[in-house]
């Protein structure tokens, strides 16, 4: 039943929604209610995810993100009694621009003095005994980090829900927010198509739709939803199963293993926002050209699905981990531009010390408030794939 009062609600029943619930009912927050509009959990973003987790990131804070969250993925099952699926099958970023080298060059040694010491720069000798079949034509460097690679959303995401419920968090599914009260400059109620919630305190974890949530309590919040899509092939036999994750960085194609064959993807520079599933059929063909060149044995391949999602932008990649200054007990948790799962883990546990404790001890998340955009004081990443 849905109750008429909780301490704290959460929207969204994504992997972020269901990590701040368990992190708050970890904590013992009270009467912790999340609400999911679709009738599983995982069914927006989370569930069209390309599972890629990696530490290689251009700023301290996303690999601080990364660092206290794949601890958690690796040694997943040991918390919460189900594998997350964990393979450390590397990352390489090829590079093809004497600036991409000097930008990943650069990145590393960040990357090394925050705690990543596997990371490495490689040269073009160094690269092909990685990938013997990938055409490195142009390839002038790459870094690799053996650590990076691959987990399962679905699996973390009802980890994290089936804890969240055993330590007194309620989820409540086909339950749609369809507004939010406020009086006197702070949250006051929840309103839902299954009733009304007393509340003072509510946590926006509604990715792409984390603008209309915020539209909802007069919170204008920059979060734009934007369609990435990827196919998978049939099986390749020649590719081994603990392939690297390669991403070549100026067209941002990627693949990994993926079931017996691949998973292939690319951004376009060109999508324009918007909330939609269907497939482009005229960019699948790009990627698949791309793809091809990159990794010539694709052309006896046969695509086996495509599969469209929306990332959730901000303008400057970073995600919005913050109280809104404008509206008191009105919590943002969203806008992770396309890399938000791998760090779902760590989003809950700082979301827990800002909502518990009045400041994120965990990692220094300050920098990361709404008020960033309106001010100019963007943290921009490069490393968005
Ligand atoms: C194609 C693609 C590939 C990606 N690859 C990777 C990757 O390799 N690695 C990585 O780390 N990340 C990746 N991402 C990004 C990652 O999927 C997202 O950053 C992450 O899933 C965001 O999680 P979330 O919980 O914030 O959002 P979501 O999973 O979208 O959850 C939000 C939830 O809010 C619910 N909701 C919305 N409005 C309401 C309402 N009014 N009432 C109730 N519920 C509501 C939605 O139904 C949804 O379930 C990828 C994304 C896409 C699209």
């Amino acid at each position: 039943m849905l109750p008429k009062t909780a301490d704290i609600v959460i929207i969204g029943g994504g992997c972020m929604g269901t990590s701040v619930a368990y992190y708050l009912a970890e904590r013992g927050a009270g009467k912790v209610l999340l609400l999911e509009r679709e009738r599983f959990l995982g069914m927006g973003s989370t569930g069209r995810n390309a599972g890629g987790v990696r530490y290689q990131f251009s700023t301290e804070v996303n690999i601080r993100l990364s660092l206290f969250s794949l601890d958690v993925i690796s040694h997943f099952e040991d918390g919460f009694g189900i594998s997350a699926g964990y393979r450390p099958i590397g990352y390489l970023f090829l590079l093809t621009t004497p600036a991409e080298i000097a930008m990943f060059k650069a990145n590393v040694e960040l990357q090394r003095r925050v705690g990543v010491p596997w990371v490495r720069y490689l040269e073009p000798d160094e690269i092909a005994p990685l990938v013997p079949r990938v055409n490195l034509d142009g390839v002038l460097g790459a870094t690799f980090c053996p650590r990076d690679g691959l987990a399962d959303p679905n699996s973390v995401t009802q980890g994290l829900a089936k804890r969240a419920r055993q330590r007194g968090a309620q989820i409540e599914t086909e339950t749609a927010v369809i507004g939010i009260e406020t009086a006197g400059g702070r949250v006051a109620a929840v309103i839902t198509d299954r009733g009304t919630i007393a509340t003072r305190t509510v946590v926006n974890c509604a990715g792409p739709w984390a603008a209309t949530i915020g539209a909802m309590a007069g919170v204008e919040i920059p979060i734009v939803p934007l369609r990435r899509q990827f196919f998978t092939t049939d099986a390749l036999p020649e590719i081994p199963r603990d392939h690297t994750f390669v991403i070549e960085f100026a067209t941002s194609l990627y693949f990994h293993p993926e079931g017996a064959g691949l998973l292939v993807g690319m951004s376009n520079p060109d999508e324009t926002p918007g909330d939609t599933y269907a497939i482009d059929e005229e960019f699948h063909c790009k990627t698949l050209e791309r793809a091809m060149y990159r990794l010539p044995l694709l052309e006896n391949a046969r695509v086996a699905s495509q599969t469209a999602g929306l990332y959730e932008v901000t303008p400057d990649a970073h995600p919005i981990l913050a109280q809104a200054r404008a509206l008191a007990g009105f919590y943002i948790a969203a806008g992770f531009s396309g890399h938000g799962f791998q760090h779902s883990p760590a989003t809950g546990r700082v979301m827990s010390e800002l909502i518990l404790d009045g400041k994120a001890t965990t990692i220094d998340i300050s920098m990361l408030d709404l008020e960033r955009f309106a001010e100019g004081r963007l943290v921009r990443e490069m490393n968005v794939v």
